[in-house]
C-alpha cells in the first residue's frame, strides 16, 4: 500500500485531480503556484486507472473562489477538486464551466469595446467547446481562450 502512496497526504486544502498531462502546467501558471507560501506538492504523469495517466496539485491550506475555479474550468473543463480538512475528503466536485463568464476571458476582437473601455468582458458558453463574446458576438474556441490578466 506504502508504494501506491505517491503523493503525501495534507490536513486541510484543496487536491486537484484528474487534470490531463499536457494541462498541467497551464495549471500551475494560472494558480500562480510559484508565489504561494504553503506546501505544494505536484505529480506528474502519476500512473491512473482509465486514464492512463495524469497529474495532480495538493495544495496545504488553499481554497478556491469560484472566480479561481470559473478561470480552471476554461483551461481545463471537468477536473475533479478535492476540499480536505483534517486529513479527510470532505468534498469532493467536478469543475464544470458556468453557462456565463464574467472578467474571466479575453475578448479576441481588437474592436471589441471590451478591450477599448475599462470594464469587464462577458461571455456566454457557445457549444460545448466555445465561448461567445456578449457584446461583439465573437466566438473564441475554448482552445485558443486568453485569460485576463489578474493584478
Ligand atoms: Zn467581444
Amino acid at each position: 500500500m506504502k508504494k501506491q502512496l505517491l503523493v503525501a497526504a495534507i490536513e486541510n486544502g484543496t487536491v486537484i485531480d484528474h487534470i490531463p498531462a499536457e494541462k498541467l502546467f497551464a495549471v500551475v501558471n494560472l494558480l500562480h503556484l510559484e508565489s504561494m507560501k504553503t506546501a505544494v506538492t505536484i505529480g506528474y504523469n502519476l500512473q491512473s486507472e482509465g486514464m492512463g495517466t495524469k497529474s495532480i496539485i495538493k495544495m496545504a491550506d488553499k481554497f478556491f473562489t469560484d472566480e479561481e475555479l470559473n478561470q480552471l474550468a476554461v483551461i481545463c473543463p471537468n477536473l475533479t477538486l478535492c476540499i480536505i480538512r483534517d486529513y479527510e475528503i470532505v468534498e469532493k466536485r467536478t469543475v464544470c464551466l458556468p453557462d456565463e463568464l464574467r472578467g474571466i476571458v479575453r475578448c479576441t476582437n481588437p474592436k471589441c469595446i471590451t478591450n477599448n473601455e475599462p470594464m469587464r468582458t462577458h461571455f456566454h458558453l457557445h457549444g460545448s467547446n466555445a465561448l461567445k463574446c456578449h457584446y461583439c458576438n465573437t466566438v473564441v474556441s475554448l482552445d485558443d481562450v486568453r485569460l485576463v490578466e489578474r493584478p
